[in-house]
């Protein structure tokens, strides 16, 4: 893997020794990767986008692009010098230019011809190129953003960075937008890293998601392992839904009040563990003398998402298909199948 970005250890307070925004984060990016950082409001993403980017200055650490420190204790390379694209949450389109003059802005030091040809191609690429002449006023919001992001790809930047880049957008458009966004990086394999609170836009567009909780990086991965395996019961809540149930380690299996699940992660026997489980990893079944209990039902439009009490009163969640309809007090059997097993010592908060 070709690295495009490294950062190592990168720390940043604002206001002079206040509240850390991010602490000792480190990741690689690799050429033509999409990397989403995913976490909730504060967490840090949009900082490490504005440090790699160059409009904020690590307290720590060190930041490579393109095999090229830019940030570190005694080196800052302005972020008109990174060969970095941005395309903002507001999008920043210029409103008196066009959308051609938009996404000429940052090719003035093109000579005309070379220029010209590159627009037209950026304008192609986002599929504008017929509403070149208008004002942003006179675009849309999702081609505002096709305009932001031809005009972040037009100078063929070593990395784009999309801060929030769906935010603004109806959900209709917001579904289409990433379909188009992620088919647009791909065509033009440009490197990527956007920031995202929302989990589903994380896991449908990134090759690798990154989540972030507190300033610190809790796990990087392919989206299918962060689901699975989360590193964290913070990543477990916050990719996905999850309930912890405890249990005891004996040799082989892992013995809860669901059943005994296989000690795939090797733990040592005597261990108390909290095991986690996906409401998808729970089948209800009916049984009228079933120890469990329907608690609540939430319609969920392609599902139902059951709550069910278990007999020693804690709750768990689990989802049906959208007909599979159990009234609230009912008893049921509760089967567990998870395909991945996973653990988190009890006695250890920091995971
Ligand atoms: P959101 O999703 O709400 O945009 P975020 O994950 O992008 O959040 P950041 O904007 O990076 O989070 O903020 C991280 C922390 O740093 C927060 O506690 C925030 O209040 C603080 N912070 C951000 N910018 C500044 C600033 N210019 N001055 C002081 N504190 C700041």
């Amino acid at each position: 893997m070709t690295e495009v970005i490294r950062l190592e250890g990168v720390s940043k307070r604002y206001g002079g020794g206040g509240i850390a925004a991010i602490q000792e984060i480190s990741l690689v990016v690799g050429k033509g990767e999409i990397v989403a950082l995913l976490g909730p409001s504060g967490c840090g993403k949009t900082t490490t986008l504005r440090l790699i980017a160059g409009f904020e200055v690590p307290d720590g650490g060190s930041i490579e692009i393109g095999g090229r420190i830019v940030a570190n204790e005694r080196i800052f390379v302005p972020a008109e010098r990174r060969g970095v694209g941005m395309v903002f949450q507001d999008y920043a389109l210029f409103p008196h230019l066009t959308a051609r003059e938009n996404v000429a802005f940052g090719l003035h030091n093109w000579d005309a011809e070379r220029s010209g040809k590159r627009i037209e191609e950026a304008l192609d690429l986002v599929g504008l190129s017929e509403l070149e002449g208008r004002y942003s006023y006179e675009l849309s919001g999702g081609q505002q953003q096709r305009v932001a992001l031809a005009r972040a790809l037009a100078p063929s930047p070593q990395v784009v960075l999309l801060d929030e880049p769906f935010s603004n957008l109806d959900a209709d458009m917001r579904a289409q937008m990433r379909q188009d966004v992620h088919r647009i990086l791909r065509q033009a394999g440009t490197t990527a890293i956007f920031v995202t609170h929302d989990q589903e836009e994380a896991l449908m567009i990134a090759d690798r998601v990154g989540v972030l909780n507190q300033g610190r990086l809790e796990q990087i991965d392919q989206p299918d392992v962060i689901y699975h395996t989360p590193a964290t019961r913070f990543v477990a809540r916050f990719v996905g839904s999850a309930d912890f149930i405890p249990g005891l380690v004996q040799g082989e299996g892992i013995v809860t009040e669901l059943g005994t699940f296989p000690n795939q992660q090797g733990l040592p026997s005597g261990q108390a563990v909290e095991v986690m489980i996906r409401p998808d990893d729970i089948e209800l079944v009916a049984d009228l003398a079933g120890e469990a209990t329907v608690v609540t039902r939430h319609f969920r439009g392609s599902d139902n998402l059951y709550c069910v009490q278990l007999p020693s009163g804690r709750t768990v969640h689990s989802s049906q298909g959208s007909t599979r309809i159990v009234e609230s007090g009912a008893r049921i059997a509760v089967k567990t199948d998870p395909t991945h097993v996973v653990c988190f010592y009890e006695d250890d908060t920091t995971r």
